[in-house]
């Protein structure tokens, strides 16, 4: 049942209707909005746009390395690249090793392969180009979805190639997208603190998405919230994603990812001590419906940082996609998120608000209703 506005929400609304809410006004909304009034405008533009179906996809997740030369605060995943040979704790998967991989996507029933690692400077373009073409030899009717920004950029530092370059071998090696991972948060000072040198700046990230989709490869596009940013960064952040993709279209969706502080460098040096709570979760949802707009339909809720509940409620805040079953996902679980889920739990979790599960492509093209 959608909630009657108010003629201040009607106000907000149109607004953010017209796709193009300024960084000022985005701060005048939330001061002048409860959290509930947010939801219910992001709420109804989300029916608006997307109608009543939440999507998701049966994704596959292959992390091909932990090596890393870059050590970011924000990550329990990595292993640095200077202790390969010295510890048990690093691994680089071989071609063997995804082949068996792929045999565990096929069992699950995946649709899509999503494929990120650290940044590793011993593997060869050809690494990656071979990684990718098994997947399209092993398991031809799935769409691919690989690399993060950063690493694309990273890849093609260590590899003597360009942007240009590396994004047409990996087409041409079976990647149909790009993951849209590693935009963190723009902001310069906050990044600094969750970063290192090693990943690129956030003009950079930005800069190298606009040619990237202008090569014909789109993605998704991300923000990692809820460590030590405040709510201007991630303002500025979502408003700035939302002009790249009016200037130069090419995300797919946008997903904010909850920071998981567990093991983290951020929470050992005490910078972080416990998980943003559920009501900015869901704020961040409803501001990410209402900066993007017109410009951006899908606007993802990545169950496995926010939890399966707050996750559902949001689905309520302006999301009207699930992401997908994260099978065999490792970022997530090095912080000891270890929950997993099944398709039928995702529709069961859609159902229960009174919207329609559908199992989506990479691309947010529907498959089936569930
Ligand atoms: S976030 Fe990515 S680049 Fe940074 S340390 Fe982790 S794996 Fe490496």
């Amino acid at each position: 049942m959608m909630l009657s506005l108010s003629s201040k929400e009607e106000y907000w609304l149109d607004r953010a209707m017209q796709g193009n809410l300024t960084y000022k006004e985005s701060l005048e909304l939330t001061d002048d909005l409860t959290l509930f009034s947010m939801g219910k405008i992001a709420n109804r533009l989300t029916s608006i746009q997307a109608g009543n179906v939440v999507s998701y996809a049966v994704s596959y997740n292959i992390n091909y390395s932990n090596y890393c030369a870059a050590s970011c605060p924000i990550c329990a995943f990595y292993v640095p690249i200077k202790l390969k040979g010295k510890t048990d704790r690093g691994y680089e998967l071989s071609i063997d090793d995804v082949r068996s991989e792929l045999g565990k996507a096929k069992k699950e029933g995946a649709t899509e392969i999503h494929i990120v690692g650290g940044f590793n400077p011993d593997l060869p373009m050809e690494y990656y180009e071979q990684v990718f073409s098994t997947v399209k030899k092993h398991l031809p009717s799935v769409t691919l979805k690989a690399l993060t920004i950063p690493e694309i950029d990273f890849i093609g530092k260590v590899t003597g190639n360009s942007i240009k370059e590396v994004v047409s071998r990996m087409k041409a090696s079976g990647v149909d997208a790009h993951t849209g991972g590693g935009a963190e948060i723009f902001n310069h000072d906050i990044r600094a603190q969750i970063t290192t040198k090693e990943k690129i700046s956030g003009e950079k990230w930005l800069e190298d998405a606009k040619l990237i989709h202008s090569l014909g490869l789109p993605g998704n596009s991300t923000i990692t919230y809820g460590h030590v940013e405040s709510w201007n960064d991630i303002v500025d952040h979502m408003v700035r994603i939302r002009d790249n993709q009016m200037e130069q279209p090419g995300f797919l969706s946008f997903i904010p990812l909850k920071f998981s502080f567990e093991n983290t460098p951020l929470e050992r040096m005490g910078k972080v001590k416990r998980p943003s709570d559920g009501a900015k979760d869901l704020k961040v949802i409803a501001m990410a419906r209402l900066i993007m707009g017109a410009a951006l339909r899908n606007i993802s809720v990545y169950w496995v940082g926010m939890g399966k509940l707050v996750a559902q409620e949001a689905l309520n805040y302006g999301g009207n996609d699930l992401v997908g079953t994260a099978f065999s996902e490792k970022i997530y679980r090095a912080t000891n998120k270890s929950d997993v889920s099944t398709i039928e739990e995702l529709a069961f979790l859609i159902k229960g608000i009174g919207r329609i599960p559908a199992e989506r492509d990479t691309f947010y093209n529907i498959i089936a209703y569930t």
